[in-house]
């Protein structure tokens, strides 16, 4: 039976969101402990368990057919693959950092300067397209240490929340590129993998939507159902189901997250009460 081989980071900061993705598409993995690679037995997928590093190259060979992984690695690693979704975790950004005491004097501060980085092919593109001439020092790792100990000026590596700098004594003065988890592929996949792949994604689709929507419930006067309605469009269109108590209702509708704030006030001028808003597992258009 074909199987779609998926690769993913063995440990670090992807590894559990990336295996908690998968098991809420409902995929059960036969055993916990990291091995190499692993089997779900309810869907044709094999895990294959690897540095991040390696993903694109493995996905691009076809070891693997696809991979998660960071978009800073796709973009570093330059390999022949598509990136079939961005997965909405593990966001961060790829900046430049400068000793904090240093006065920082715009772009042109980094000429003639070392930088250090693990991402040697987006900062020397970087630095063509700006007309910097800098030189860069790659390292594997702790490039947070690297003006420290004198190795270079500056550094090029990855912030999210910025605390990893402060505490090397260091200040982010440019931001080259944004990046969060992604799904590549392979770009030759066989006509049966590509349904299992789209067959995987459909399930990502459910989820995703599934966070970022809730379900929200309310009681309201049956003047306010109109302008409630209205407000709340829901899927189709709000469930509307009448209370014990005459002349009021009870109405189920579902809202999206980064809406949910300014619903609410609205709902609430209307003469909402009892607003209950349930988190989703699953939700599928
Ligand atoms: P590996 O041993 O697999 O090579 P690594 O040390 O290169 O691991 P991690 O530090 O585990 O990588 O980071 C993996 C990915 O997680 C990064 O490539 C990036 O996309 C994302 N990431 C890294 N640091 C952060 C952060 N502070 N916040 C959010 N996402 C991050
Ligand atoms: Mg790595």
């Amino acid at each position: 039976m074909t199987k779609l081989k998926v690769a993913i980071q063995k440990s670090g900061r992807l590894s559990e969101k990336s295996l908690s993705l998968l098991k809420e598409c409902g995929i059960r993995l036969s055993n916990g402990d990291r091995k190499l690679k692993t089997e779900a037995f309810n869907f044709p997928l094999e895990i294959l368990f690897l540095r991040d590093d390696d993903i694109p190259q493995y996905v691009e060979q076809g070891v693997a057919d696809i991979g998660i992984l960071g978009a800073n690695e796709v973009r570093e690693k330059q390999k022949d693959i598509s990136i079939v979704e961005k997965l909405g975790f593990a966001g961060c950004r790829l900046s430049l950092a400068i000793p904090k005491d240093e006065q920082y004097t715009g772009l042109s501060y980094f000429n003639q300067r070392r930088i250090a980085t693990s991402y040697p092919a987006i900062l020397s593109r970087f630095c063509r397209e700006q007309n910097l001439d800098v030189r860069i020092e790659e390292i594997g790792g702790s490039v947070e240490i690297a003006t420290g100990i004198g190795l270079a000026d500056a550094v090029f590596d990855i912030v999210s929340s910025g605390s990893t700098l402060i505490m090397n004594g260091l200040k982010e003065v440019e931001v080259v590129a944004k990046s969060e988890a992604v799904l590549v592929a392979n770009k030759n996949l066989s006509q049966e993998k590509d349904r299992l792949l789209k067959k995987l994604l459909f399930r990502m689709g459910a989820v995703k939507q599934a966070s970022e929507n809730k379900y929200i419930l309310l009681n309201a006067p049956n003047e306010a159902i109109d302008a409630i309605s209205a407000v709340l469009p829901g899927m189709k269109s709000p469930t509307i189901l009448p209370l014990a108590q005459q002349g009021w209702s009870s109405i189920h509708s579902v809202v999206r997250e980064e809406e949910f704030w300014e619903v609410i006030d609205q709902l609430k001028e209307f003469g909402a009460q009892g607003i209950l808003v349930v988190p989703i597992e699953k939700m599928i258009l």
